[in-house]
């Protein structure tokens, strides 16, 4: 599924202690900390130390990626020239934002209702 996590089961990396806390703040902040697993946190905390990006389609593992200003691409695009544009866009009223790394709320400011990522 991921691209780190067959880096992980090759070269046994191990996520810095500061870096799986950093995930796992986000992770809490975005709403996603329920449904990632233990791997899924090493695998981002990973991506933080080293820069590399992530493969994935999980959409939760998505989310707390562009939190933390990690590169992800989907697995299902890889390989293939067309590249995806995701926005965010609340679920509500329908407000966007563009990609911006600094925001780490999961909430729309204007109404309360969850961001999603959506394709543009
Ligand atoms: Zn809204």
């Amino acid at each position: 599924m991921h691209l780190l996590i067959e880096q992980l089961e090759i070269n046994i990396l191990t996520p810095g202690g500061d870096d799986l806390i950093h995930v796992e703040n986000l992770a809490r902040a975005t709403g996603d900390i329920n449904g990632l697993s233990p791997v899924d946190l090493d695998v981002l905390a990973l991506a933080v130390g080293t820069g590399d990006y992530i493969a994935t389609d999980d959409h939760r593992i998505q989310n707390v990626a562009e939190s933390a200003g990690i590169p992800w691409i989907p697995v299902i695009g890889k390989g293939i020239s067309e590249k995806w544009d995701w926005i965010r866009k609340c679920r509500g009223c329908g407000k966007t934002w563009p990609k911006m790394p600094d925001i780490i709320s999961n909430e729309c400011s204007d109404c309360g209702s969850e961001i999603r990522l959506a394709r543009k």
